[in-house]
Protein backbone atom coordinates (compact mmCIF):
# COMPACT_ATOMS: atom_id res chain seq x y z
CA UNK A 1 0.00 0.00 0.00
CA UNK A 2 1.48 3.08 -0.76
CA UNK A 3 0.54 5.12 2.33
CA UNK A 4 2.87 2.92 4.56
CA UNK A 5 5.02 4.66 6.52
CA UNK A 6 3.74 7.90 5.52
CA UNK A 7 5.89 10.74 7.57
CA UNK A 8 3.45 13.44 8.60
CA UNK A 9 5.21 16.62 10.11
CA UNK A 10 4.69 20.45 10.07
CA UNK A 11 4.60 20.44 6.49
CA UNK A 12 1.37 19.02 6.63
CA UNK A 13 -2.02 20.63 6.62
CA UNK A 14 -5.32 18.69 8.33
CA UNK A 15 -8.66 19.20 7.12
CA UNK A 16 -11.85 18.21 9.05
CA UNK A 17 -15.17 18.01 8.25
CA UNK A 18 -17.34 19.28 11.16
CA UNK A 19 -20.59 17.59 12.06
CA UNK A 20 -20.04 14.31 12.71
CA UNK A 21 -16.60 14.24 13.23
CA UNK A 22 -15.83 17.23 15.82
CA UNK A 23 -19.42 17.29 17.11
CA UNK A 24 -22.35 15.38 16.99
CA UNK A 25 -24.19 15.58 14.42
CA UNK A 26 -28.28 16.01 14.34
CA UNK A 27 -29.62 13.58 11.55
CA UNK A 28 -32.07 14.98 9.50
CA UNK A 29 -31.69 18.47 11.01
CA UNK A 30 -28.79 21.40 11.50
CA UNK A 31 -26.73 22.76 14.46
CA UNK A 32 -28.57 26.09 14.03
CA UNK A 33 -27.34 27.32 17.57
CA UNK A 34 -24.15 27.07 19.81
CA UNK A 35 -26.31 25.25 22.75
CA UNK A 36 -27.12 22.68 19.91
CA UNK A 37 -23.60 22.20 19.50
CA UNK A 38 -22.18 18.59 21.35
CA UNK A 39 -18.82 17.62 21.43
CA UNK A 40 -18.08 14.40 20.56
CA UNK A 41 -15.84 13.03 22.86
CA UNK A 42 -12.24 12.99 22.56
CA UNK A 43 -11.93 15.89 19.78
CA UNK A 44 -10.53 18.54 21.89
CA UNK A 45 -7.76 16.46 23.63
CA UNK A 46 -7.23 15.37 19.42
CA UNK A 47 -7.13 19.02 18.49
CA UNK A 48 -4.20 19.32 21.06
CA UNK A 49 -2.62 16.26 19.51
CA UNK A 50 -2.97 17.59 15.93
CA UNK A 51 -1.81 20.87 16.84
CA UNK A 52 1.54 19.92 17.61
CA UNK A 53 2.03 17.62 14.85
CA UNK A 54 0.27 19.33 11.74
CA UNK A 55 0.92 22.36 10.58
CA UNK A 56 -2.35 23.88 9.26
CA UNK A 57 -5.38 22.85 10.68
CA UNK A 58 -8.99 23.71 8.81
CA UNK A 59 -12.40 22.72 8.73
CA UNK A 60 -14.75 22.34 5.85
CA UNK A 61 -18.09 22.30 6.90
CA UNK A 62 -21.35 22.01 4.31
CA UNK A 63 -24.04 23.98 6.37
CA UNK A 64 -26.71 24.08 3.72
CA UNK A 65 -29.36 24.86 6.54
CA UNK A 66 -28.28 28.46 5.66
CA UNK A 67 -29.22 28.38 2.15
CA UNK A 68 -32.69 26.56 3.22
CA UNK A 69 -33.21 29.35 5.73
CA UNK A 70 -32.98 27.31 8.52
CA UNK A 71 -30.33 29.25 10.13
CA UNK A 72 -28.41 32.48 9.08
CA UNK A 73 -24.95 33.07 8.77
CA UNK A 74 -24.68 34.89 12.13
CA UNK A 75 -25.45 31.69 13.86
CA UNK A 76 -23.01 29.95 11.98
CA UNK A 77 -20.35 32.55 12.83
CA UNK A 78 -21.12 32.69 16.31
CA UNK A 79 -21.15 29.22 17.08
CA UNK A 80 -17.55 28.79 14.94
CA UNK A 81 -16.14 31.71 16.98
CA UNK A 82 -16.81 29.61 19.90
CA UNK A 83 -16.21 26.02 18.70
CA UNK A 84 -12.46 27.65 18.00
CA UNK A 85 -12.43 29.09 22.02
CA UNK A 86 -13.27 25.93 23.24
CA UNK A 87 -10.66 24.55 21.02
CA UNK A 88 -8.10 27.29 22.44
CA UNK A 89 -8.98 26.94 26.10
CA UNK A 90 -7.99 23.35 25.80
CA UNK A 91 -4.61 24.15 24.45
CA UNK A 92 -5.39 23.37 20.84
CA UNK A 93 -5.66 25.11 17.27
CA UNK A 94 -7.52 25.40 14.49
CA UNK A 95 -6.77 28.19 11.80
CA UNK A 96 -9.76 28.49 9.83
CA UNK A 97 -13.43 27.21 9.25
CA UNK A 98 -15.13 27.35 5.77
CA UNK A 99 -18.57 26.88 5.02
CA UNK A 100 -20.61 26.21 2.27
CA UNK A 101 -23.80 27.65 2.59
CA UNK A 102 -25.30 26.21 -0.32
CA UNK A 103 -27.99 23.78 -0.75
CA UNK A 104 -27.15 20.79 -2.54
CA UNK A 105 -29.45 21.13 -5.27
CA UNK A 106 -27.35 24.54 -6.62
CA UNK A 107 -24.38 21.62 -6.84
CA UNK A 108 -22.03 24.83 -6.14
CA UNK A 109 -18.21 24.47 -6.12
CA UNK A 110 -18.04 25.38 -2.77
CA UNK A 111 -20.09 22.57 -1.43
CA UNK A 112 -18.43 19.46 -0.63
CA UNK A 113 -17.97 17.14 -2.51
CA UNK A 114 -16.92 19.86 -4.82
CA UNK A 115 -13.16 21.37 -4.17
CA UNK A 116 -13.97 25.21 -3.67
CA UNK A 117 -13.62 24.91 -0.09
CA UNK A 118 -10.31 23.80 -0.50
CA UNK A 119 -8.96 26.08 -3.05
CA UNK A 120 -10.24 28.58 -0.86
CA UNK A 121 -7.93 27.55 2.22
CA UNK A 122 -5.40 27.34 -0.32
CA UNK A 123 -5.11 30.49 -1.15
CA UNK A 124 -5.33 31.75 2.30
CA UNK A 125 -2.61 29.35 3.56
CA UNK A 126 0.06 29.27 0.79
CA UNK A 127 1.92 26.81 2.52
CA UNK A 128 -0.82 24.20 2.28
CA UNK A 129 0.39 21.56 0.04
CA UNK A 130 -2.67 18.90 -1.12
CA UNK A 131 0.01 16.51 -1.39
CA UNK A 132 0.94 16.81 1.71
CA UNK A 133 -2.80 17.21 3.46
CA UNK A 134 -5.61 14.75 5.24
CA UNK A 135 -8.77 15.19 4.96
CA UNK A 136 -10.88 13.13 8.06
CA UNK A 137 -14.53 12.80 7.62
CA UNK A 138 -17.25 10.52 8.23
CA UNK A 139 -18.90 10.65 4.60
CA UNK A 140 -18.15 9.39 1.51
CA UNK A 141 -18.66 13.33 0.17
CA UNK A 142 -15.51 14.20 2.52
CA UNK A 143 -13.45 11.11 1.16
CA UNK A 144 -14.53 12.33 -2.42
CA UNK A 145 -13.54 16.35 -1.74
CA UNK A 146 -9.99 15.15 -0.41
CA UNK A 147 -9.73 12.62 -3.31
CA UNK A 148 -10.29 15.42 -6.11
CA UNK A 149 -7.99 17.68 -4.62
CA UNK A 150 -4.98 14.70 -4.30
CA UNK A 151 -5.14 14.64 -0.45
CA UNK A 152 -4.78 11.21 1.76
CA UNK A 153 -7.85 10.30 2.97
CA UNK A 154 -9.61 9.48 6.34
CA UNK A 155 -12.50 7.91 6.80
CA UNK A 156 -14.24 8.19 10.61
CA UNK A 157 -16.65 5.67 11.46
CA UNK A 158 -17.58 3.28 14.27
CA UNK A 159 -20.01 2.00 12.49
CA UNK A 160 -18.27 -1.54 10.65
CA UNK A 161 -20.62 -2.29 8.30
CA UNK A 162 -20.22 0.83 6.59
CA UNK A 163 -16.72 0.45 5.97
CA UNK A 164 -16.34 -0.95 2.88
CA UNK A 165 -19.07 1.69 1.09
CA UNK A 166 -16.80 3.21 -1.54
CA UNK A 167 -13.49 2.37 -0.21
CA UNK A 168 -11.45 2.74 -2.94
CA UNK A 169 -11.57 6.62 -2.25
CA UNK A 170 -11.01 6.00 1.94
CA UNK A 171 -7.10 6.08 2.36
CA UNK A 172 -7.72 4.54 6.23
CA UNK A 173 -10.41 4.66 9.09
CA UNK A 174 -10.38 5.04 12.04
CA UNK A 175 -13.18 4.62 14.60
CA UNK A 176 -13.10 8.37 15.96
CA UNK A 177 -10.37 11.45 15.88
CA UNK A 178 -8.99 10.43 19.00
CA UNK A 179 -8.04 7.27 17.97
CA UNK A 180 -6.99 8.48 14.72
CA UNK A 181 -4.98 11.43 16.71
CA UNK A 182 -3.29 8.93 18.44
CA UNK A 183 -1.61 7.06 15.86
CA UNK A 184 -0.05 10.06 14.99
CA UNK A 185 1.42 10.03 18.34
CA UNK A 186 2.67 6.18 18.40
CA UNK A 187 4.44 5.95 15.83
CA UNK A 188 7.19 3.83 15.01
CA UNK A 189 10.27 4.82 16.86
CA UNK A 190 12.52 7.19 15.18
CA UNK A 191 15.92 7.37 15.06
CA UNK A 192 16.53 9.83 18.31
CA UNK A 193 19.44 12.02 16.75
CA UNK A 194 17.05 13.87 14.15
CA UNK A 195 14.13 15.64 14.83
CA UNK A 196 10.62 13.36 15.21
CA UNK A 197 8.68 13.37 12.60
CA UNK A 198 5.25 11.14 12.86
CA UNK A 199 4.18 7.99 10.49
CA UNK A 200 1.08 7.18 9.77
CA UNK A 201 0.84 3.45 9.17
CA UNK A 202 -1.80 1.24 7.84
CA UNK A 203 -2.47 -0.60 10.86
CA UNK A 204 -5.26 1.16 12.18
CA UNK A 205 -7.81 -1.43 14.14
CA UNK A 206 -9.86 -0.69 11.22
CA UNK A 207 -8.04 -0.33 8.66
CA UNK A 208 -8.79 -1.43 4.79
CA UNK A 209 -6.86 -2.99 1.99
CA UNK A 210 -7.96 -1.73 -1.80
MG1 LIG B 1 -20.05 15.04 8.54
Amino acid sequence: MIFNDLVIDTGWALFLDRDGVLNKRIVDGYVTQWEEFIWLPGVLDALKIFSEIVGTIVVVSNQQGVGKGIMTNEAVMKIHSNLMNDVKKNGGRIDAIYYSPHQSKENSFLRKPNVGMGLKARKEFPFIHFRKSVMAGDSLSDMLFGRRLGMKTVFLSDNKSELHKGHKIIDFTFPNLLTFSKTLTTSPPHNPMTSSPHHLTTSPPHHLTT
